[in-house]
């Protein structure tokens, strides 16, 4: 038992299709490492990783960075244990680091409707940083309900709601290496 969840099965018994390989995300990741650390040569880039979701994606990333890099962390409530996004994006634990003056490069898990990414974006911003970019491992275009600018992406995804290598559903499948969709009518026996 974990939370009140019973999880007597594999998780793979959960899932119906893997998107992603662990292969292709880990080139893909290398990829943007290479991107981040050229674009920011000289410059003093300081991360923001987005709890929890974005943490395994952000330390494989990081390793890809090649320059002088901080890296602070920020949590926010989203979906919580629902899979729709109400749009009330709440701080649950703030950056430890003063932004201002800096070149911020918030990395995040997966864009959705993008209200948590917006939210984000003006909030940073209000503190007069000297840059906010955005880098996403996910993009669902399907549901956007406000642009946001994405500075650096990693993958393109249809709308599925999906776990893995970071992400979570009821708590569970964060340590798969691999991005994977959820079985919708299997998942509901975790409730
Ligand atoms: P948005 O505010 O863009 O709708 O949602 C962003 C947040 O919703 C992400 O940071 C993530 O926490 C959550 N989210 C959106 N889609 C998915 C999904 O397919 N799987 C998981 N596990 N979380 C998602």
């Amino acid at each position: 038992m974990s939370n009140g969840v019973r999880m007597n099965r594999k998780l793979e018994y959960y899932l119906s299709e893997v998107l992603l390989t662990a292969e292709q995300i880990q080139g893909r990741v290398a990829e943007l490492g290479a991107q981040i650390s050229r674009d920011y040569a000289g410059r003093d880039l300081l991360l923001i990783g987005i709890l929890k979701g974005a943490v395994i994606f952000l330390s494989d990333l990081l390793r890809h960075i090649t320059i002088p890099v901080q890296v602070d962390f920020m949590a926010v409530s989203s979906y919580g244990a629902a899979t729709l996004s109400s749009g009330v994006v709440r701080i649950l634990k703030d950056l430890d680091e003063v932004v201002e003056g800096r070149e911020v490069l918030v990395v995040e898990d997966i864009i959705d409707t993008g209200l948590t990414l917006r939210y984000l974006r003006e909030n940073l911003q209000a503190r007069q940083p000297a840059g906010v970019r955005i880098c996403t491992l996910l993009d669902k275009p399907d549901r956007r309900v406000v642009e946001v600018p994405v500075d650096y992406l990693g993958f393109r995804i249809p709308y599925r709601f999906v776990v893995g290598y970071g992400l979570d559903c009821k708590v569970h499948f964060r340590n798969l290496p691999y991005i994977a969709a959820v079985d919708q009518e299997k998942i509901r026996e975790l409730f």
